[in-house]
């Protein structure tokens, strides 16, 4: 079929109902992967499986009617971006002849190679890609699931409509209020983000509600990412705005009396925005992926592919990491180039080649000024996983407004690779 054709017959196709059709009824004549999880690493592995081979049949499940971005959110918490600054749809994918269905997927049966969507109807696969991100354990803090229901806390930590109603708390606190920061014990998504939430927040307290206060409550006993820089920042920037403890991990919350409840005190404040323990998403314990502290999926680093459910890889944040890698959007991004061209190999029965992917972490500690931190990380036959190449990477000289810059066009640039 002619690309101009075969591109009208996915549109045509592209409901969930019609793939559900196709999918257990018939066996699919050329190679489906079906890839789940629209964020940054299911985006890119989709788009990069067309790129590399356009004769595979490639099926993105999401959720989301639109991607949102968690990389600079926390700008949008200061107000200094917006929710569609953040945002972008997928038709970039489309156009590549990526069959783009709006549901969720509620079960994977790996002994049939299909996946259920929450809405009816099962889709067949020959591989299977997952990227669906994290969950919480909200059970390891007290009241906290009572609280969030309530509205009266958020973690925004995933971006979207709880970025936006943690922005309207801040709006509306008064002046001389005092917001709380609680941030879990890492391994967690994106190490210094909690930090640049921080700074971002601070910000706009100080230029907005100069009275008010921050509380940083760090369950890890110090900054965990960009330390000197960070508290080099608040020193200069933040004096008497934002205040940081260690080793202050929240137990409990008490919704109705604004309190966060450490192991010896008790922290009242306006808003509440604590970060619960996270863990892979609910789909990878579903699908029985999980493999480590109940928590997180192990993988063969070659390919991607699940430790314990042949087919299917997994990939970003719902990975156990290798040593010294960060959950992060571009760690995630580099994971779906591994899967895409391990899948390719395999189909065509070869082995997938050794791997080398590259993380490049921004963090805004001022509306103008931003840090970064990078690190390389290569296939290690000895050791059979990705370790960090010695002597690449490192963190900034200094804060400097060149590198907001160069945050601002990373996240263009990654957008644009997974999703245009
Ligand atoms: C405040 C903050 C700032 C950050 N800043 C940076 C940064 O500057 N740089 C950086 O590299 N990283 C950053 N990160 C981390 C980055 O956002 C994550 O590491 C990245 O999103 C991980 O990609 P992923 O594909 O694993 O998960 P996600 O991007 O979260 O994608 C998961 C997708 O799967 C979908 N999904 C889940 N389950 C299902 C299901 N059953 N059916 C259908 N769809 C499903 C979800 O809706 C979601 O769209 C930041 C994170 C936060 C919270």
């Amino acid at each position: 079929m002619s690309q101009f054709k075969r591109r009208d017959f996915l549109k045509l196709t592209a409901s969930a109902a019609a793939l559900a059709g196709l999918g257990c009824a018939s066996i699919p004549t050329r190679a489906r992967v079906v890839v789940v999880g629209g964020g940054f690493g299911g985006d890119t592995a989709a788009r990069y499986l067309r790129l590399w081979d356009p004769s595979i049949d490639v099926v993105l499940i999401e959720r989301e009617s639109r991607f949102t971005s968690c990389p600079l959110s926390n700008l949008v918490l200061g107000g200094y971006a917006s929710m569609q600054d953040i945002s972008r749809d997928y038709d970039g994918l489309r156009r590549h002849g990526v069959q783009v269905v709006q549901d969720e997927v509620a079960a994977v049966d790996a002994a049939k190679k299909s996946v259920r969507l929450a809405r009816g109807g099962d889709i067949a696969y020959e591989r299977l890609v997952v990227s669906p991100g994290i969950d919480f354990n909200f059970g390891e803090i007290h009241g906290y699931e009572a609280a969030m229901q309530s509205g009266r806390v958020l973690h925004a930590w995933k971006a979207g409509p709880q970025t936006e109603a943690l922005r309207k708390q801040l709006v509306e606190m008064r002046d001389g209020g005092v917001v709380v920061l609680s941030i879990p014990l890492a391994p967690y998504r994106c190490p210094p983000g909690p930090y640049e939430r921080a700074s971002l927040i601070a910000a706009y307290l100080k230029q907005a509600k100069p009275r008010s206060k921050l509380l940083v409550l760090d369950a890890n006993p110090d900054v965990t990412s960009k330390g000197p820089l960070f508290k080099k920042a608040w020193a200069d920037f933040y004096k008497g705005t934002l205040e940081y403890r260690g080793n202050a991990k929240a137990v409990g919350i008490d919704a109705a009396n604004g309190t966060v409840k450490l192991e010896v005190e008790d922290v009242k404040g306006d808003v509440l925005n604590v970060v619960p323990p996270q863990r892979a998403g609910d789909l990878a314990q579903k699908a029985g992926l999980i493999t480590t502290n109940n928590r997180w999926c192990d993988v063969d680093w070659r390919s991607m592919e699940s430790k314990k459910v042949p087919g299917v890889h997994v990939l970003g944040d719902a990975t156990l990491s290798a040593a010294l890698m960060p959950k992060s959007g571009s760690m995630a991004n580099g994971h779906a180039k591994i899967a895409a061209a391990a899948i390719i190999e395999m189909l065509n029965g070869r082995a997938p080649v050794d791997p080398k992917i590259l993380n490049t972490c921004y963090s805004f500690v001022s509306p103008k000024e931003a840090i970064r931190v990078s690190s390389v990380h290569q296939w290690d036959a000895a050791k059979g996983t990705l370790l960090t190449v010695p002597g690449s990477g490192g963190v900034s000289a200094a804060r400097s407004e060149a590198e907001a810059a160069f945050a601002w066009d990373w996240a263009r640039n990654i957008w644009a690779d997974a999703l245009s």
